[in-house]
Formats: C-alpha cells, structure tokens, sequence
C-alpha cells in the first residue's frame, strides 16, 4: 500500500513513535511523507520514505495531488488542533479530499494505532 505519514510539529514526536513501533510493517509499504515529518522518521527508523515538499510549502498540496491521482492508499496525519497553522486551507482541502475518495485518515494517535494495528492483523487492509 502507498501510505502517506505527515504530522504537525508537536505531534512529530508521537509519529515518530508509532513508526518505531510499527517499523517492521511499514517497512513493506511504499511510504511518502510531507519534508520534516519525512526526515525524522528516517533519521529514527532508517526507513525509507519519499519526501515531499514542508507541509507549509506545499507537501500537503503534492499529497492531495496524489490522492485524487488514486496513489495514495492511507494517510496519518496527526494534527495538532491547538496551534494556528499558517497552511490550514491546505490541511483542510487534504482532509476534505479523503472523504471524497473514501482513503482511510488518522488525525491523532490512537486512531493511527488502531490502523497500523489493522494493516499489521491484515484486518479490512490487504
Ligand atoms: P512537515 O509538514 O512534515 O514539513 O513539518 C507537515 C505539516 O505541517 O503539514
């Protein structure tokens, strides 16, 4: 599957994280990831993902792109609702976008987990 891995910046610490945790399944899939989320997990998991733009340079945007092109399968995207954030029309059109192509999206942890839990059972997830 083509999973896409972004998070706000106070939510960087618990994606990088869930992929420790989950290393081992992610590492069979192809993974793509806005440009900061992308560096600290490589630099913490050695996995190997392909990075987009900074979120608010546009990694958000290039992500929809793909999503509306049918090549992005799943997404976490742990939000941090508590902070403005300067790119919100692009988090926005992102989550929208999910919901018009029916991709499975995570916007915090213990959805993520439930996710990754399903992706590792093969539970609905090839
Ligand atoms: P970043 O972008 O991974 O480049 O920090 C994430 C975001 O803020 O959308």
């Amino acid at each position: 599957m083509k999973i896409a891995l972004i998070a706000h910046d106070k939510k960087k610490s618990e994606i990088i994280e869930l992929a420790k945790k989950y290393k081992d399944i992610l590492a069979h899939h192809e993974l793509y990831a806005t440009g900061t989320t992308g560096t600290m997990i490589m630099g913490e998991t050695k996995l190997d993902i392909y990075r987009l733009k900074s979120g608010p340079l546009g990694g958000d945007q290039q992500i929809g792109a793909m999503l509306a092109n049918g090549e992005i399968d799943l997404i976490i995207f742990l939000r941090d609702p508590l902070t403005a954030q300067p790119h919100e029309p692009d988090v926005s059109a992102l989550l929208r976008l999910c919901d018009v192509q029916k991709i499975p999206l995570a916007t915090n942890e213990i959805s993520a987990t439930i996710m990754l839990e399903a992706l590792k059972n093969k539970v609905f997830f090839d």
